[in-house]
């Protein structure tokens, strides 16, 4: 938790007092446990809140009271918008019927709502298409009971290609000054993820919306000096046996010792969220040391090559993501991140973060100030 104020801080000294921070907490922040990360937000130097979807909205109100402003970056259903307005969560809108749909919710609750407008400007996922979206928006004015809070767009390819994305804030800049012409100036444009954040400070505009930065991990095709990662995977070494030559490990035998080697059976399998997709590929942290996962990474458990860590012992702490130091000798830290992981796993940051398991399966366990 001192990881997520530290990196709140940096992110606001890079924005400036006057750029409003909307945390994006979608899928239980990011791996990282909603209710805890959320009541720490709250603390910080943020301005609101951003989820995915209507559940995610309501749990952030019976944390936070209903003081706070959060987004849906998704379309709300049309079953979810009694629940919805009376909570006064934002939607997503991309077309007049949404809109529309929205409004009458709202006169039948004898209440306004606020909502935001998103415009197309290339991800193709949600929003007006750009080049009728000023057309389009000013329609929205005649809703009697819709308050456009504000109007964004969203990047996606703001890590790898800087060049797209600064025409897409164009096309999107341009949009706003249409509507403006027209009489509808827009109190809040926003369009930067963490990416544009790091690499475009034009997209800054009136708000910026990281997530994977919040949690201190940089999209690749970024620098982020100084942010802090929060979370560390850990499981426990359950079994140490030695085999020879000619042993096969795990299901489908993929695995086969060359020779006499150390096997460390490790607590945690695909059902933590270590991905079988890791099998023959991963390294984890034992005593200090990278040690390879061989065989196929079982629902339950791995098994890991420990002969570079000889001292292993049943219960000893596997480091999955995080450090973990070298006990003997210099006490040098090993680090294994989750943007390595993900390599191995052929995916990105944000899927190994998510696809941590929750529940009982793997408890989260926080620590700093008001950690709970
Ligand atoms: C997920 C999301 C973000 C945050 O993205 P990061 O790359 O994690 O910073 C911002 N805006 C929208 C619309 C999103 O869906």
């Amino acid at each position: 938790m001192d990881a997520l104020r530290h990196n709140v801080a940096l992110i606001r000294r890079r924005i400036g007092p006057q750029t409003k921070l909307m945390a994006v907490v979608k899928a239980d922040a990011y791996g990282h446990g909603l209710s805890q990360v959320a009541a720490t937000l709250m603390q910080c130097d943020v301005d609101a809140f951003a989820v995915a979807n209507l559940n995610e909205a309501l749990e952030l109100r019976r944390l936070g009271g209903r003081g706070w402003p959060v987004l849906l970056f998704g379309s709300a259903l049309s079953f979810e918008l009694p629940k919805l307005v009376e909570q006064d969560i934002a939607p997503t809108i991309s077309t007049l019927e949404e809109a529309t749909l929205v409004n009458a919710e709202a006169e039948r609750q004898k209440k306004t709502v606020g909502v935001q407008v998103e415009v197309d400007t290339g991800m193709g996922r949600v929003g007006f298409w750009y080049e009728d979206a000023a057309r389009q928006i000013g329609q929205l004015a005649a809703l009697p009971h819709l308050r456009i809070d504000g109007m964004y767009t969203h990047f996606p390819s703001a890590d790898v290609n800087v060049n797209e994305t600064r025409q897409e804030l164009a096309v999107f800049i341009r949009v706003a000054h249409e509507l403006e012409a027209a009489g509808m100036k827009m109190p809040l444009l926003h369009a930067a993820n963490s990416a544009a954040l790091l690499n475009l400070s034009d997209t800054t505009l009136g708000m910026v919306r990281p997530g994977l930065l919040l949690y201190g991990l940089c999209p690749i095709g970024c620098v982020a000096p100084g942010f802090h990662p929060l979370l560390s995977f850990k499981a426990r070494v359950a079994f140490v046996k030695t085999v020879e030559a000619g042993r096969t490990i795990s299901y489908g035998q993929t695995f086969v010792a060359k020779q006499h080697m150390k096997i460390a059976t490790v607590t945690a399998g695909y059902s933590d969220g270590f991905s079988r997709n890791l099998s023959n590929r991963a390294e984890v942290l034992i005593g200090g040391k990278r040690c390879r996962v061989v065989g196929r990474v079982t629902m339950d458990q791995i098994m890991v090559d420990a002969s570079e860590a000889p001292e292993v012992h049943c219960g000893d702490e596997v480091v999955f993501i995080g450090r973990q130091t070298c006990p003997n000798g210099n006490k040098t830290e090993a680090e294994i991140t989750a943007a390595e992981m993900a390599g191995w796993a052929d995916t990105i940051a944000w899927e190994i973060l998510c696809g941590i398991t929750k529940t009982t399966r793997v408890p989260r366990v926080y620590s700093g100030a008001n950690a709970a």
